[in-house]
């Protein structure tokens, strides 16, 4: 029995086949761009999952969207990255075309599944998965099982808000984690200083739009002062976020993915450190704070995993 894993994106669209174990058998990508109207995208999907399932039956077809997503009926409510995505049905329209059962989750749960039944959560009880990326993501495992409320809208952990009184988020709030402590916020945050104080990251963002968390990092790994500063700053919210985490769910295991976990050790120390010092002492000792195993493949390999 086989499984099909979509992730759709802003900007490529993934398919996977994978048999019963989760192995993959073969995997195709293109670009989102070029097609205009979700009905163009949906009929772009079929035909990549008939070429990547090539005749074979499949117990299902697990889809990982940006953006709101109703779960329980399958429709992508309001596509983040996907401009004219407003309330479309996706599951109905795939089960239309291909008589197989369709799962559709947003791209944060779907990744949150995929560490905790592939990745870095394998083993854990009550997990949570954040990625730390353009802006935060996250998915919520309790008791083994992802949890995704009554709506399926669970786990927005980027919009909490830390500070009411701070800048303006994507969401229409003030002061959303994301605001503080994605890559983005760590790019903006170095890029209003280092024209004037930060030689070392002004040669190495040349030629490049503008100053992004990778580059700020590799600052701190020259020992730049305002790269420092940057991060230690960014750390400290990114901890403090985690706290309320650890707070709210209780977890044994934290995962953290997106690009700016591929900081690897110039973060992970640092933010254990810290979080350990703004959590309440009885939590100590409680949590392991992992970087996430899978990669780029993390929603399909999450979403196709919702049938094995
Ligand atoms: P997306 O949000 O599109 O899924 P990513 O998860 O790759 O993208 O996150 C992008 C962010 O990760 C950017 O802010 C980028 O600067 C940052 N990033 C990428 N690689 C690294 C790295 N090695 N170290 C620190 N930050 C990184
Ligand atoms: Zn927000």
């Amino acid at each position: 029995e086989f499984v099909v894993g979509v992730d759709l994106g802003g900007t490529k669209i993934a398919a996977a086949l994978f048999d019963s174990e989760g192995q993959l058998l073969n995997r195709e990508q293109m670009e989102t761009a070029g097609a205009k109207t979700a009905e163009e995208v949906v009929d772009r999907i079929t035909s990549m999952i008939r070429r990547v399932s090539d005749g074979r039956l499949l117990r299902g077809i697990g889809m990982a969207s940006p953006g709101t997503v109703n779960s329980r009926d399958g429709i992508v409510i309001h596509g983040t990255n996907l401009p004219e995505w407003s309330h479309v049905p996706l599951k109905a329209w795939m089960e239309r075309d291909l008589h197989t059962e369709v799962q559709v989750l947003n791209d944060a749960n779907a990744a949150a599944w995929g560490e905790y039944v592939r990745g870095a959560g394998r083993g854990s009880t009550n997990m949570v998965y954040v990625t730390f990326s353009t802006g935060i993501g996250s998915g919520i495992v309790l008791d083994g099982k992802l949890f995704l409320g009554s709506n399926s809208f669970a786990g927005e952990l980027g919009h909490h808000i830390i500070d009411p009184s701070g800048p303006r988020c994507n969401c229409g709030s003030h002061g959303c984690w994301e605001v503080f402590a994605s890559g983005t916020a760590i790019g903006l945050a170095a890029s209003e200083r280092m024209l004037t104080q930060s030689s070392i990251m002004s040669e190495l963002a040349a030629g490049e739009p503008g100053v992004s968390a990778k580059h700020v990092f590799e600052a701190k790994r020259l020992n730049d002062p305002v790269a420092v500063e940057v991060i230690d700053r960014a750390i400290y919210y990114m901890a403090l976020g985690l706290v309320n985490v650890i707070h709210s769910f209780n977890p044994d295991r934290i995962v953290i993915g997106g690009g700016v976990s591929r900081a690897g050790d110039l973060l992970f120390p640092q933010l254990k450190e810290m979080t350990d010092k703004l959590v309440m002492p009885s939590y100590l000792g409680t949590y392991e704070l992992v970087p996430a195993e899978l990669r780029d493949d993390v929603g399909l390999v999450g979403a196709a995993a919702l049938f094995q």
